[in-house]
């Protein structure tokens, strides 16, 4: 079911991204079409020859019988022909585009209205041009141009489309349609039409060379923006590709300034409005600039979100698997504790009692052999941590003093026994607190002390510290220095590898695997220092390494610290949560040499009961048990009434990592002991605990 629900949801997912890939994937398609086509078109047409009619329509084209075919136009469709590769043969067409088109005289027609389906036999292209037209009047009968054209005269060029045009835009006038655009501009002048419709640039002739009747006249103009009028190429229907080919060249020209530089030779006085056009032809051309650009970036985007889907994928995947990883791990090193933890649990108490030298070694073995394979345990456990980046750092407050004192201290009875000296020199301004991780500081210094030991045979092992205030953190620096065997030159990297040791005679002579100093190093470097060494063989060795931690809180400094009052543990009753019958009876035998009395519980069930009926200093609880584990049984012992539901609960687990502390105190239990019990550690939690309170309370 929850991998059938999963699935839904990676497809769901993946919907828009694979939508977007298509549309990006069609565009890019369509694209690399569209430019293959027009590819294909244009070498279709080069090298042809096609006819292009004209006839009177300045300045956009003209005809003269010796200067043949002359215009803005004309340069235009020419300089776009050269581009093509065409040739373009410019036909007279004195009865107009239309009827020369039906006679079949030419192929296309440079400049025409553009009217959408209007000419069925005809292809337009996309406009390239546009014409304004203006009024002209006569300014002694009127001096502003009425709004209403009812019954008014006004006189336009004979052609189809003005007068389609002036039609459409002059309701109820009376149309003057007058063969040539003299002729308009003269019934004006004559008082044959009130009104003179005509393009601009027709009038910007006009008026230059005025026709015969309005050499005196005074005329008034007026642009008409209601008549702008885009002007295509035309050509005939199966010569469309051709036609819009021509029409891309001159997209091209636009850019390029030649367009223009044609405006410029053929319109006297304004181009204003010739500008504007090039201006608006340019912004279609970029339009389409930016539709490719648009269809790329769909493209890349949906390649993003897809390569993001799948990199969220193997991302999810990656962390479920070092989950799995983690709680794998933290299952092995839980199920070897318990076990651990009866042997190492009953060997101190047998040594507790036993007298007889050769036994009391023997057990000593037993005892020795269970640390050695526990901290074997330990290192592979925190190698896999390490490898899988599933290892976290915890941030607590500790005493630096008290850390290297403590490991002064465990190492004491092992150098006499070598008949060597173990001395720690700690500077009296250290600060009383810092925070960071002091297990993880105290199993480097305990591997590097251990070493030191185990290779020196004469002479001393000397522990270092050191403090300095780094920019608000503080840089502690440890220093372990023997007068043992000493590490050749050679070797001095090399060790620090996994599995490294200096030769293969080591592991014979002083056991070890070789992964201490590796998982050292990687630990430290986790804290922002490093770990380094110096030797000379023969001479001695001296290990050096410095870990960033940050300075304890104000707050901090007033947390009691365990051992940190010794007092008098008679008397106090303590109830012992745990499922294994040996570690019951271990945790009983070790509880009861220190002077409380002992009551037991098998899980969490038995403990609520308990603890409904009865009261306790302090609770030591397993977290995994069957009926009902630690956790909820804190949860449960802190909802019960009065003085118990403040019962100190502390942790006594074979879990070790940071989340089980972690989620142990997210519980409500307030210390935390690891398995194997030890009983230097099970004293100092008892010693910092608060003096009892009145159960009545
Ligand atoms: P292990 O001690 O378990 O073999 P380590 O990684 O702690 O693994 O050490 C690797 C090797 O480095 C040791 O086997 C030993 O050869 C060398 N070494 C470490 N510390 C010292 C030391 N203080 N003096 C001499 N050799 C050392």
């Amino acid at each position: 079911m929850q991998i059938s629900k999963s699935r839904a949801s990676r497809r769901w997912r993946f919907v828009p991204v694979s939508v977007l890939f298509s549309v990006g994937g069609v565009c890019f398609a369509l694209l690399v079409a569209w430019n293959y086509y027009g590819y294909r078109q244009a070498e279709r047409y080069r090298g042809g020859s096609f006819r292009i009619g004209v006839d009177h329509n300045p300045p956009n084209y003209d005809w003269s019988p010796d200067g043949g075919a002359s215009g803005f136009a004309v340069d235009v469709l020419n300089e776009a022909a050269r581009r093509a590769g065409i040739q373009l043969q410019w036909v007279y067409c004195p009865r107009g585009s239309r009827a020369a088109f039906q006679a079949g005289m030419i192929d296309l027609w440079p400049v025409g209205y553009y009217r959408k389906g209007e000419y069925p036999i005809l292809h337009q292209t996309r406009p390239w041009s546009e014409d304004l037209h203006a009024f002209v009047w006569d300014r002694s009968r009127f001096t502003r141009v009425s709004e209403d054209f009812r019954e008014m005269p006004i006189a336009v060029m004979d052609r189809l489309a003005t007068r389609a045009m002036a039609e459409r835009l002059f309701r109820g006038a009376a149309i003057l349609a007058v063969p040539s655009r003299p002729g308009v501009m003269q019934a004006v002048c004559e008082g044959k039409a009130s009104l003179a419709f005509l393009d601009i640039r027709t009038v910007e002739g006009l008026l230059l060379n005025r026709p015969e009747g309005c050499r005196e006249t005074r005329l008034g103009i007026k642009p008409m923006p209601a008549s702008t009028d885009p002007l295509s190429l035309f050509s005939r229907k199966e010569l469309a590709p051709l036609a819009d080919l021509l029409r891309d060249h001159i997209d091209e020209m636009m850019t390029d300034g030649s367009v223009f530089a044609a405006a410029e030779r053929w319109f006297s006085f304004s181009s204003t409005d010739v500008r504007q056009v090039l201006r608006l032809q340019e912004q279609s051309r970029s339009v389409r600039w930016l539709m490719v650009a648009c269809a790329i970036m769909g493209i890349v985007i949906g390649l993003l979100v897809w390569l993001i889907g799948n990199l969220r994928e193997a991302r999810t995947a990656a962390e479920r698997s070092r989950t799995l990883q983690s709680e794998f791990l933290a299952n092995v090193s839980h199920e070897i504790r318990t076990p651990m933890n009866g042997v190492l649990g009953t060997a101190d108490l047998m040594l507790d009692t036993v007298t007889d030298p050769e036994t009391r070694e023997q057990i000593e073995t037993i005892r020795e052999s269970a640390i050695s394979q526990l901290d074997l345990l330990n290192q592979i456990l925190d190698q896999s941590k390490i490898d899988s980046g599933v290892l976290l750092l915890e941030t607590t407050p500790f005493s630096l003093r008290r850390l290297v004192e403590q490991v002064e201290k465990t190492f004491e009875a092992a150098a006499r026994r070598k008949g060597i000296r173990i001395l720690a020199t700690i500077p009296e301004d250290l600060p009383a607190l810092v925070q960071g991780d002091g297990l993880r500081i105290r199993q480097v210094l305990t591997n590097l002390v251990n070493n030191a030991i185990k290779f020196t045979n004469t002479g001393s092992v000397e522990i270092g510290l050191g403090a300095e205030t780094l920019n608000g953190k503080i840089s502690v620096q440890f220093r372990v220095r023997d007068t043992g065997i000493g590490i050749p030159k050679a070797q001095q990297e090399a060790i620090f590898e996994k599995f490294r040791q200096v030769d293969a005679s080591t592991t014979r002579r002083y056991g070890g695997t070789g992964l201490g100093l590796s998982i050292s190093r990687q630990l430290v470097r986790l804290m922002g220092g490093d770990l380094s060494v110096k030797s000379e063989p023969g001479e001695g060795s001296e290990f050096r390494f410095n870990v960033i931690v940050a300075p304890a809180r104000a707050t901090d400094q007033n947390k009691p610290q365990a051992n940190s009052m010794p007092r008098s543990l008679a008397g106090l009753e303590v109830l012992v949560v745990e499922d294994n019958l040996v570690n019951q009876r271990v945790a009983q035998a070790l509880l009861k040499r220190l002077g409380v009395t002992v009551h037991l519980a098998s899980n969490g069930l038995e403990a609520l009961a308990m603890c409904r009926t009865g009261f306790y200093d302090v609770v030591f609880m397993d977290c995994h048990m069957p009926e009902m584990d630690g956790y909820e049984a804190t949860v449960e012992i802190r909802k019960l009434e009065g003085a118990i539901s403040r019962v100190p609960i502390i942790a006594l687990t074979a879990g070790v990592s940071g989340e089980e502390r972690k989620k142990a105190s997210q519980f409500g239990m307030d210390g935390f002991l690891a398995k194997p019990i030890n009983r230097e550690e099970l004293a100092g939690a008892l010693a910092s605990i608060p003096r009892r309170v009145s159960p009545a309370l």
